[in-house]
Formats: C-alpha cells, structure tokens, sequence
C-alpha cells in the first residue's frame, strides 16, 4: 500500500521552514499532497493560484509531491485521498501545545489518520509566513526567508 501524507498549511506564503520539512519528509512517503487549507472567514495576502505557484515552483523537480487545496475538514480530505498520515512541522512549545490538540482530536475523528511530526532546522526556527508577510508589507527584502527559486518580491 503505497504511504500517502498530506502537509496542510496556508503558506501564505512558502518559506524555507515548510521547504525543509517537506523535503526531510520525502524519503519517509511515496507521495506527499501540499495541500492549502481554504478557509473562507481567514484574510490571505497572496491568492490562491499565486500559494499554489509557489509551491509548485518549488518542488518542480519532486515526483513525489502534489499541490492541491482543499475545504472543511483535513481529516476528511485525507479520506477522500487516501492518505493515512498528516505531516506538519514543530517550531517551539507552542506549535507542540497547538498541533498536539488537533491531532489528537483527528484522531478521534479518523483513528485511521496518524499525525507525524517534524522539528523544525534550527536556521528556520524563527521563520514564519507572518513574519514574512509584515516584512513584505514594509518594503523589506525577503529572499532569505522564501525559497530560492521563487521571488515575491517583485509583487510589490
Ligand atoms: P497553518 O495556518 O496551518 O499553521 P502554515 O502555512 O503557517 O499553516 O504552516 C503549515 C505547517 O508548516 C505547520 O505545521 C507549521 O507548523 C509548519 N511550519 C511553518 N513554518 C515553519 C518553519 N519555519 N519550520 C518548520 N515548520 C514550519
């Protein structure tokens, strides 16, 4: 049976965090799903087309990887997929504390469904796509923080 997971998030938008988790995740799955959660009450800065550019430009050259979006329920999603594992990234005590609640809750929802996770490269520790966002927001340079082979700020 072949290992399907699917890495949920709004990267709004991609950074190197979520680059580094999903290629330290690609040996342990045959196939990973990037899936944008569309959530319609949550305020985005970039479109959905343009998350989904990103990503795609990112891991263009990964067979194993997918980019789709979704709405309602991760768990269901996954159902509807096939994928039996959810992968997401820990940065500090608060994502555990966060993500260690939804997951057990998925789980009682779809006990089929196991969360895995993975801590987060130290270098990109402090990464996030607010962080991102507010520095776009200012004019400042982001190219650090994004993967190398997209560039946002040519948006602004
Ligand atoms: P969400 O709105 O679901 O938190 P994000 O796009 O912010 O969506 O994050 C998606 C996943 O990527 C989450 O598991 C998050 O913890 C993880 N993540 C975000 N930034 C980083 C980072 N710098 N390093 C590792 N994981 C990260």
């Amino acid at each position: 049976m072949s290992k399907i997971a699917v890495f949920p998030g709004s990267f709004d938008p991609i950074t190197k965090g979520h680059e580094d988790i999903v290629k330290r995740s690609l040996p342990m799955f045959d196939k990973i799903i990037i899936a944008i959660g569309v959530n319609a009450d949550k305020k985005y800065m970039f479109s959905l087309d343009e998350r989904k550019e990103w990503i795609s430009q990112t891991f263009r050259f990964e067979d194993k990887i997918e980019v789709s979006s979704y709405e309602g329920l991760t768990v269901n999603y996954c159902r509807k997929v096939g994928a039996s594992y959810i992968l997401r990234g820990l940065r500090n005590a608060e994502d555990f504390q966060f993500e260690k609640s939804i997951a057990q809750m998925n789980r009682e929802l779809a006990p089929e469904v196991d969360s895995v996770f993975l801590v987060t490269h130290p270098e990109y520790a402090a990464y996030s796509s607010s962080i991102v966002r507010d520095i776009l927001r200012n004019n400042g340079d982001v190219s650090k923080f994004i993967p190398s082979t997209i560039q946002l700020n040519d948006e602004f």
